[in-house]
């Protein structure tokens, strides 16, 4: 089955704006939800909103899908969308079914209520890696290995750090030092978090050396990565979880790929449509030809009709680049130019001279000068 559009699904507009968004999936998750709604389809349903509304819902992963589509997302999920386990819909629901709903064991992901308060773990930072295409590339997308340092458990302290934890010393466990501050008003005492331990309130007896306690290290990984066919300079593709490491068990930040598309010998771009400029004779011009004309998707033959001039534009309809989101290719264009030959052979010459003895110049576009220049004589 064709997997639908996240706005479709939501039954929102491109343009909607987060209210919107909200407001659409409350009124899906109310009347879909399986606890509520016993209809076979409503748990395949309930699922589809989820995944629209956490992709739709994010400001990044939103852009992301605009530029393109579900593919923004099929590089780490197999193809089978984005994968919203990670995300938090414990605010949204609560909102919808009030405090202390629960899923009663139901069977879907997405429900986790972790990381409400207490918990200090946090989500590595996203980093953002230019890669390099050729334009064909490009166009036809392509399968990339990228080789980028990924941070990994680090492999002496197996991930913890260190050793031997204890209570930190400095602020005894309270993960906070109280400094007192002297100044012209009085002595202010204020709290700040414990730099000895950042807070934890217990700290390494022997601090990893591999790793300087942090418990990750980068470490330079290939990873692969599907570019869609159509992207453009400029591009972000969004790779989860090959960001910085995360703090506290927290998840990795992610990796943006940002594409540089380098430029074709022949062909211009613009969007999803191509441009080629090609250069006629004189006489092709005047008496019209055929021409094989290269396209992206092999030579085709155009014909060029009697009286052509420098500029005119010939549409080749479909022979422009898919479009990474519609998958629609756009046109492409060829444009004359017309090239005046600066060397004549003596036969050239005698035949050029021939027709300059011919009256070529009976056009309206003659009359108007000829006229003026007549007058002002
Ligand atoms: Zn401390
Ligand atoms: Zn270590």
């Amino acid at each position: 089955m064709e997997k639908r559009d996240y706005y479709e699904v939501l039954g929102v507009p491109k343009d909607a704006d987060e209210k919107q968004i909200k407001s659409a999936f409350r009124k899906l998750a109310k009347q879909y939800h399986p606890d509520v709604n016993k209809a076979p389809d409503a748990a395949e349903k309930f699922k589809e909103a989820q995944e629209a509304y956490a992709v739709l819902s994010d400001a990044d992963k939103r852009h992301q899908y605009d530029q393109f589509g579900h593919a923004a997302f099929d590089q780490m999920n197999g193809g089978a969308g984005y994968d919203f386990s990670d995300f938090d819909f414990s605010d949204i629901f609560s909102e919808i079914f009030g405090g202390g709903f629960g899923f009663g064991g139901s069977s879907f992901g997405g429900s986790s209520f972790n990381g409400r308060g207490g918990s200090r773990r946090r989500k590595g930072a996203d980093k953002l890696m230019r890669v390099t295409l050729t334009f064909e590339e490009a166009v036809f997308g392509t399968k990339k290995t990228i080789n980028v340092p990924v941070a990994a458990d680090c492999p002496e302290c197996d991930g913890h750090g260190g050793s031997g934890l204890k209570t930190c010393s400095t602020c005894h466990g309270s993960g906070v030092v109280t400094t007192e501050q002297r100044t012209l008003f009085g002595t202010f005492a204020s709290r700040t978090t414990c730099p000895d331990c950042n807070g934890e309130g217990s700290a390494y007896e022997r601090v990893c050396s591999k790793c300087h306690g942090k418990g990750k290290i980068t470490k330079n990984t290939d990873i692969e990565v599907k570019v869609p066919a159509g992207v453009d300079n400029g591009n972000q593709l969004r790779v989860p979880g090959k960001g910085e490491a995360g703090s506290n068990g927290g998840s990795n930040g992610d990796l943006y790929l940002e594409f540089y598309v380098k430029e074709h010998e022949l062909f211009m771009r613009d969007g999803d449509d191509i441009y080629l400029e090609i250069p006629i004779t004189i006489t092709d011009a005047v008496l019209g030809c055929k021409k094989d004309i290269p396209t992206l998707y092999g030579n085709v033959k155009l014909t060029i009709p009697a009286g052509s001039e420098s500029g005119d534009k010939h549409r080749l309809k479909g022979k422009g680049i898919e479009n990474v989101r519609s998958g629609i290719k756009g046109n492409m264009y060829v444009i004359l130019r017309i090239i005046v030959p600066k060397k004549l052979s003596h036969e050239q010459k005698k035949l050029f001279e021939k027709l300059q003895d011919t009256d070529l110049e009976s056009g309206s576009e003659f009359k108007k000068i000829k006229d003026y220049v007549r007058k002002n004589a």
